[in-house]
């Protein structure tokens, strides 16, 4: 098959999931299942047809708003699409057609939940983080360069830090700085990245959110107080990411090459 042609279809593929997704991010935080009922308008009610429910171009043909009461329809639901699709991608030219990419694939579409969810809503569903938690396990069994054992570590060590992290926050500050969510993410996100892959989770993490708090201090023109009102997942979900596809030249980098 033609390159450019399979790329599509993955991608294609890809925003199907990410369409999923959508109803995941929007009815896991509010308890309601996420298998029914179907895609119904959150306005009123409407039930969406399924050539109503094509991925990106559904959104641009019905110009991003309901067909039935014409509410407008947030610009965040095509574009998670896309970047689940894109996420498709980026692990088949990682890993091809192999046990990896599913697991990977898994991974992301976690991280791409989690993020918007802890955006919305500041929490972060045990249900996903015990899912990731799982597969990790799981992949763990068919990896060459990773045992259950290095599984099991890396969620240790990463849990373990942030809780005493987060604990040290709540001694010395008084208030909670960080939520037992963010340390039910480090143990899914250490089964897969390992014990290195939790730790740069949780720096890098904290040094974006540090960053973004600092900019977004300057365009207030208020001092930075170390403060932060923004969730911290999504920081963590974008380290994670990095390290996921970036981890063995970070890890080189790190070393030196002495492991
Ligand atoms: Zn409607």
């Amino acid at each position: 098959m033609n390159e450019t042609f399979l790329l599509i279809v993955i991608f294609v593929f890809g925003t199907m999931i990410g369409s999923f997704l959508n109803v995941v991010i929007y009815r896991l935080p509010r308890g309601k299942s996420v298998v029914f009922p179907s895609s119904h308008c959150t306005s009123c009610g409407y039930k969406i047809k399924w050539y109503e429910n094509i991925p990106v171009f559904s959104y641009i043909f019905l110009k991003g708003r309901c067909k039935n009461c014409k509410t407008p329809i947030s610009m965040r639901y095509p574009l998670i699409e896309v970047l689940t699709g894109f996420s498709a991608v980026a692990v088949y030219l990682k890993s091809g057609f192999s046990i990896e990419s599913v697991f990977y694939f898994i991974f992301l579409c976690l991280i791409i939940s989690i993020i918007f969810i802890d955006i919305d809503f500041r929490i972060i569903p045990d249900e996903l983080n015990l899912i990731g938690f799982l597969t990790g396990l799981t992949f763990s069994l068919f990896r060459e360069d990773f045992s259950i054992l290095d599984a099991v570590i890396g969620s240790v060590v990463g849990a373990g830090f942030l809780y005493v992290v987060a604990y040290l926050y709540l001694k010395l500050r008084g208030i909670e700085g960080l939520g037992l969510g963010d340390v039910k993410m480090l143990a899914f996100v250490g089964t897969y990245l390992g014990w290195f892959g939790s730790l740069f989770t949780i720096f890098f993490g904290s040094v974006l959110g540090v960053l973004l708090g600092v900019g977004i201090s300057l365009l207030k023109k208020k001092k930075y107080e170390g403060q932060l009102e923004i969730p911290f997942g999504p920081f963590l979900g974008v380290a994670s990411v990095v390290y996921l596809f970036f981890g063995e030249k970070i890890k080189d980098f790190y070393f030196g090459g002495m492991m």
